[in-house]
């Protein structure tokens, strides 16, 4: 489907996109937060507990039984997405944070006070305070993968914090502050060189294009449902077999076991093994139907066109008096951070939500960015395939507005 040409007809499926916001039309260009939820996506949640709403896995009678399948068929459509090797290497969490705390945590039982581990200058935080705990439990020590100006990471840097000593590596596949695509690939082969196992944060690719775990040869691959148009409080964490296997249970409770006494628990297989208690049911039926949704449209025609939306945008806000981008990458998606002359973001940010547009402002959870260039934070706007060159317009000028009224 080309976006370009079907962009009115796809926009009418977001009943979000005409809602006013103080008085003005919604324009949304927070998408990296949070995407919006299309009508099928809506209507399979509302659907499930008009029509299914019952507990998986565990009923004899018929709503559980159409539940269930609609839930484990939802895992294959993900398997099928990631070309994973088997549905069991699925695993349903409640987002990204939880999918890569459930990872870190089982590393506890693999790490000692000799090991270290290695993260990037360019993470979210819930890419690197979870492994900060796992360092304080275990003694191992954090190493950091250096950023340039541009926003892009110096492997050179990164084989030489590689080692023998390195047990893992966790990187974003796309910042969410930069939108600098990373080299994930480089990353994965140099570390799987020195036996380092490799978790990538794909939250903010996993939108944008195709991500195929098998050719990239991941260990563990996360992202949330509600970064792609699916509802919020789902994530899925993709893990090798033989690193789910290896790794401890996360939580314990209903559905994770096999066999429970006072004396001793046994546990399921997996992917049950990881999913203790009620999961959101709901929820993850919709990111399939979201998953689909946005597979109906193409991975590559979202991308040729959130390209196009991302050369708009640049050329048009480099035209403001004052305005620096930050991030500068040659391979960078979806994302655009900047900031006017010294206004604080967040004034600029207040100004315009007057006038109905919705834009992040501040540190986006990645504080070591903002530490990199010495500055507060910055506005981002952050595209989704149902943005437009006229949204981006009525932004400029309004950016053009508020640069003027805030620098007097
Ligand atoms: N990692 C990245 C790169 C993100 O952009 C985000 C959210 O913005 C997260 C992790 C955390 O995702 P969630 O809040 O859905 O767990």
């Amino acid at each position: 489907m080309n976006v370009l040409n079907n962009i009115q007809s796809i926009r009418k499926e977001f009943p979000i996109l005409n809602t006013t916001v103080n008085g003005n039309k919604l324009i949304y260009l927070d998408n990296a937060a949070t995407s919006q939820t299309p009508n099928c996506v809506i209507d399979s949640i509302s659907n499930y507990y008009k029509n299914l709403n019952s507990n998986i896995h565990r009923g004899v009678h018929t709503l559980s039984q159409l539940a269930t399948e609609k839930y484990e068929d939802t895992r294959k459509k993900f398997k099928t997405h990631f070309n994973a090797k088997s549905s069991s290497e699925i695993i349903f969490t409640s987002g990204t944070t939880h999918s890569i705390n459930l990872v870190s945590s089982g590393f506890t039982n693999f790490l000692n006070d000799k090991d270290e581990i290695i993260v990037s200058q360019l993470e979210h935080h819930s890419n690197i305070v979870p492994w900060q705990m796992l360092c304080e439990k275990t003694g191992a020590k954090m190493k950091v993968i250096p950023m340039n100006d541009k926003g892009e990471l110096d492997l050179n840097a990164f084989s030489n914090i590689l080692s023998f000593k390195t047990k893992i590596v966790f990187i974003n596949h796309v910042s969410n502050a930069l939108g600098t695509v990373n080299n994930i690939q480089e990353i994965i082969e140099k570390s799987h060189s020195v036996g380092a196992a490799v978790l990538i944060d794909g939250a903010q690719a996993v939108p944008h294009f195709e991500v195929d775990v098998r050719k990239l040869d991941v260990d563990f691959y996360v992202c949330s449902a509600h970064k792609f148009c699916g509802p919020t409080g789902v994530g899925i964490l993709y893990g090798k077999k033989e690193w789910l296997d290896k790794l401890p249970a996360y939580q314990g409770g209903g559905e994770m076991i096999d066999d429970v006494t006072f004396e001793k628990t046994t546990y399921s297989e997996l992917p049950n093994k990881f999913e203790a208690g009620t999961p959101n049911i709901a929820g993850v039926i919709a990111s399939g139907i979201a998953l689909d949704y946005i597979n109906n449209i193409g991975l590559e025609n979202i991308k040729e066109y959130e390209d196009y939306l991302l050369s708009y945008a640049t050329e048009k806000l480099l035209e403001i008096d004052g305005l620096k981008i930050y991030g500068e990458s040659k391979n960078k998606t979806s994302v655009i951070s900047f900031n006017i002359k010294s206004i604080h973001p967040y004034d600029i940010g207040s100004l315009i939500d007057n006038l109905g547009i919705a834009v992040r402002t501040g540190k986006h959870c990645a504080q070591p960015i903002m530490d990199f260039y010495k500055i507060p934070g910055t506005v981002r706007i952050s595209f989704c395939f149902y943005n437009t060159t006229d949204e981006i317009d009525t932004l400029v000028n309004a950016l053009k507005k508020a640069s003027i009224m805030l620098s007097q």
